[in-house]
């Protein structure tokens, strides 16, 4: 046998039955951003690497080890696939003028990656629903991203997710805050590891979001931006908070909390379950005032978060949460290849009329005995089995026999209908997959 040729490591098939699960919950998410008016956004998987380096900034994880950038062997281009959506987006708003009659509230779906060692909810190529408002300045706008995922969980009826939320203030501010805390950890340099010690004069913030067990006590007594705020970014701060309190939306301030990215201002936030052991942040995101104007545009405010796909449907997984398997209404039984002009042009009718139909089909070995065709359609959970048999046709009809109890619709036992009624016994039918 030839020598298989198997999917690149961290990087995911998703086949039936799971991509029902995707296309499912791609959907829920589609109809609640239309309700919020955000509006489709699509940008290429591949970018320059300088739009990552620039929008990300240089002393990040994603940029320093988890890119995969590569030359283009053309010519010569430094490119990267997409580790993340937001610097795509901005860049298209910026080239694209998008700004130009006002805000813009966008949201995209897709692949990123990032070279990460995989594991459960950590994959090399992975998907994110990501939504961004640009041109919003304030708190409300922040507010407004943060319900919308909030009422995404409640639609989807998740439950054990917390908002963790907290503030970086404004550049001078984290200036202020980042001379302290290279001072505070100057005095316990013994304790940094390598990482933390690389990144203290180039990127000191980050530290505090070490995973590093034996760094937690330290960075938990580190000095607070909080405390370096001043009035403007403490009332945007507040207003967020006040916000969500007046909708009844529930969260933990957690002043350690920096996220990964560099070009975060004021409000930052996290959406964390227990349920995922340590992958358990299934949404982020914040404000990034100063992305537009990095990137070569006029500058603008932005607001913005992303999900993880893979987390939260293992969550739902693990919450069971999840829909049943789609099902055909009607599996069309044909006993004798000779009826096929026959039937195709029916089955053709009843799909124009809404149903979902699976006929049965010669594999390798034929079509197969009737009693093995009524085998496949129990197997297939249609709510009807049509069977297409030479007496029936011989009179131009066919015979409907229901395979499922209590279904609503006309037919409770086998009948036989003229097939020139078929269109209209289909339409009398509610599809099983029609919303109800
Ligand atoms: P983490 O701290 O888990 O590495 P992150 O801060 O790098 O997350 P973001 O860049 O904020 O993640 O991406 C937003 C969301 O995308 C995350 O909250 C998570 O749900 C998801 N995500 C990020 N990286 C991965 C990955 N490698 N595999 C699967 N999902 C991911
Ligand atoms: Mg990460």
């Amino acid at each position: 046998m030839t020598e298989r040729i198997t999917a690149v490591k961290g990087m995911n098939d998703i086949a039936p039955p799971d991509s029902a699960h995707w296309e499912w919950l791609e959907a829920r998410v589609r109809a609640l951003l239309a309700r919020y008016g955000y509006r489709n956004v699509r940008t290429p998987i591949v970018e320059p690497l300088a739009l990552f380096v620039r929008g990300l900034g240089e002393v990040t994880d994603i940029v320093e080890k988890e890119m995969y950038a590569f030359e283009d062997r053309l010519n010569g281009e430094q490119l990267a696939l997409r580790p993340e959506g937001t610097a795509g987006v901005v860049r298209a708003v910026v080239e694209h003028n998008l700004l130009y009659d006002g805000p813009k509230r966008l949201y995209y779906m897709g692949p990123m990656f990032r070279h990460e060692r995989p594991q459960r909810g950590r994959y090399r190529q992975f998907h994110q629903i990501g939504v961004e408002a640009l041109g919003l300045a304030g708190p409300e706008a922040d507010v407004e991203l943060i319900t919308l995922a909030a009422d995404l969980w409640r639609e989807l009826d998740l439950q054990d997710v917390t908002l963790e939320l907290n503030t970086l203030g404004q550049p001078a501010e984290r200036q202020a805050h980042r001379q302290a805390l290279i001072a505070y950890f100057e005095q316990h340099r013994d304790q940094l590891d390598e990482d933390a010690r690389r990144r203290l004069y180039t990127n000191p913030l980050r530290i505090l979001d070490t995973k590093n067990p034996q760094m937690q006590a330290l960075v938990e007594a580190a000095p607070k931006l909080l405390d370096h705020l001043g009035a403007h970014s403490r009332a945007h701060f507040e207003t967020v908070c006040a916000l969500l309190q007046a909708q009844g939306i529930a969260y933990r301030v957690n002043p350690r909390l920096v996220r990964g990215l560099d070009y975060y201002h004021h409000t930052v936030f996290e959406f964390v379950t227990t349920s995922l052991g340590a992958q358990g942040t299934v949404c982020a995101g914040g404000r990034y005032d100063g992305l537009v104007a990095e990137l070569g545009g006029k500058a603008a405010p932005g607001v913005g978060w992303a999900l993880g796909v893979e987390r939260i449907l293992e969550l739902l997984k693990a919450q069971q949460r999840l829909p049943a398997a789609p099902v055909p209404d009607v599996y069309a039984i044909v006993p004798d290849a000779q009826a096929w002009p026959t039937v195709l042009p029916v089955l053709r009718t009843l799909r124009a009329a809404g149903l979902q139909v699976l006929m049965h089909a010669s594999t390798p070995d034929g079509l197969g005995s009737m009693k093995s065709q009524f085998k496949k359609a129990d197997a297939s959970g249609a709510r009807y089995a049509l069977i297409f048999g030479a007496d029936e046709l011989a009179a131009a009809q066919v015979a409907v026999k229901p395979l499922r109890e209590g279904l609503a619709g006309d037919v409770t036992h086998q009948v036989t209908l003229p097939l020139a009624e078929a269109a209209a016994w289909a339409a009398r039918l509610r599809p099983a997959h029609a919303p109800r």
